[in-house]
């Protein structure tokens, strides 16, 4: 079968041919559909996040997929359901408390695997295989889109923790600014101006006024789904987000999806008081100044949060199927940039301007 990979010593990733996988007793095999291709991806192929399985000379990619069960193999699965597999899995020592609590996305390093990140090959390839408790079940009539619920659950776990952080106290946001315009920032952004409707999802405050920076000049179509969403575009190289209070205002909620390490900081000023940051990108180390007196005021005498999030857990992911049902079918469409095909799988790797969401699509159902 045909696998996405990157390999060691060589740059970018190739195509290569692998035997299909057996599914061992307690998985089942299942028939890849459509995997998406996100800015970690991007930093794994890079070189600067994630690594190969132990002992291995290539990592298959992808980590946001969609399959169908092909073989359920004796599991509780169903030939033909429609399925989207988490991420993370127990390292090679074995499961450990937090996979056994239902919470990996909580384990420090060396506890956990990522499939098509670190330590453990990913989606990109025709077959997989996974234990049932790693699948959630997607309405079929989904499937086109499935791949989007991994990302989606990474923001549901962020609002999950951002919105713990201030339940100690009547907290009543009103405005929320995404930093960053690509998938995870778009994706995010809508989440929080549609709200959405389900016991299971975390997004379920609609802010009234909501914002995105990003760092291109119009036309450019991030910025025309921005608009359209309805939410306000700030363009960072007029007004640097540090500024964002003034020329704007204040902002009770500041969702960081950019990598770029000044935001982190820069945050806590946009903050209103009693505010909650989350920051989901991951830079490489990077040495630059900063006002830390102004920083750790702002933050005790504002009650202002920061909160780091990475990965979610399954009950994101069934939160992340619900979000994924109320989103616009015109947001999707237009989010999804490029489907190649394993064929012909270079343009999911482009990330020119006009990339925003680029998927390798596998099979159809
Ligand atoms: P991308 O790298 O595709 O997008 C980053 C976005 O931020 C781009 O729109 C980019 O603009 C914008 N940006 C970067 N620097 C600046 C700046 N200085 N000012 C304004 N805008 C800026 O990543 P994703 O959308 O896939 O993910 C966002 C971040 O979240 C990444 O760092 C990724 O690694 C991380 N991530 C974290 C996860 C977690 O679990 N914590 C999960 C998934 C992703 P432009 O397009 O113009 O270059
Ligand atoms: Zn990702």
């Amino acid at each position: 079968m045909k696998a996405i990979a990157v390999q060691r010593g060589s740059e970018g990733p190739t195509v290569i041919e692998k035997p299909r996988p057996e599914p061992d007793e307690g998985e089942a095999l299942l028939r890849t559909l459509r995997v998406g291709v996100d800015g970690t991806d991007h930093e794994v192929i890079g070189g600067s996040h994630g690594g190969f399985p132990e002992g291995e000379d290539h990592m298959v990619l992808g980590h946001e997929a969609v399959a169908v069960v092909e073989d359920a193999n004796g599991t509780d699965l169903a030939e033909g359901d429609v399925v989207v597999p988490t991420v993370r899995r127990p390292p090679a020592e074995g499961t450990n408390d937090y996979f056994e609590r239902g919470e990996p996305d909580m384990a420090p390093d060396g506890e956990y695997v990522e499939r098509g990140i670190v330590g453990e090959h990913g989606y990109m390839a025709e077959y997989v295989t996974s234990a049932p408790e790693y699948l959630i079940p997607v309405p079929a009539e989904r499937w086109e889109v499935g791949f989007l619920v991994e990302p989606i659950s990474i923001t549901e776990k962020a609002l999950e923790h951002a919105y713990a952080s201030r339940s100690a106290f009547e907290w009543a946001p009103e405005s929320a600014l995404v930093l960053g315009n690509r998938s995870l920032g778009l994706l995010t952004l809508a989440m929080l101006e549609y709200g959405v409707d389900s016991d299971r999802s975390f997004a379920a405050h609609d802010f009234e006024r909501t914002y995105c920076l990003g760092r291109r000049q119009r036309p450019d179509p991030t910025v025309d789904i921005i608009e359209e969403i309805g939410a306000t575009y700030v363009d960072s190289t007029e007004t640097p987000l540090e500024t964002v209070p003034d020329e704007f205002e204040p902002m009770d909620f500041v969702y960081e999806a950019t990598g770029y390490a000044p935001h982190a900081f820069e945050t806590v000023e946009a903050l209103a008081p009693n505010g909650v940051g989350a920051l989901l990108g991951i830079p490489d180390s990077w040495e630059f100044e900063v006002d830390g007196g102004r920083i750790h005021n702002e933050l005790v005498l504002h009650n202002k949060a920061l909160v780091g999030t990475v990965n979610s857990h399954v009950e994101h992911f069934e939160g992340a199927v619900d979000t994924l049902a109320e989103l616009p079918e015109w947001l999707l469409s237009d989010l999804v940039t490029t489907v190649a095909t394993p064929e012909d799988v270079e343009p999911a790797f482009e990330y020119g301007d006009d990339q925003i969401k680029a998927v390798v699509e596998f099979d159809r159902l």
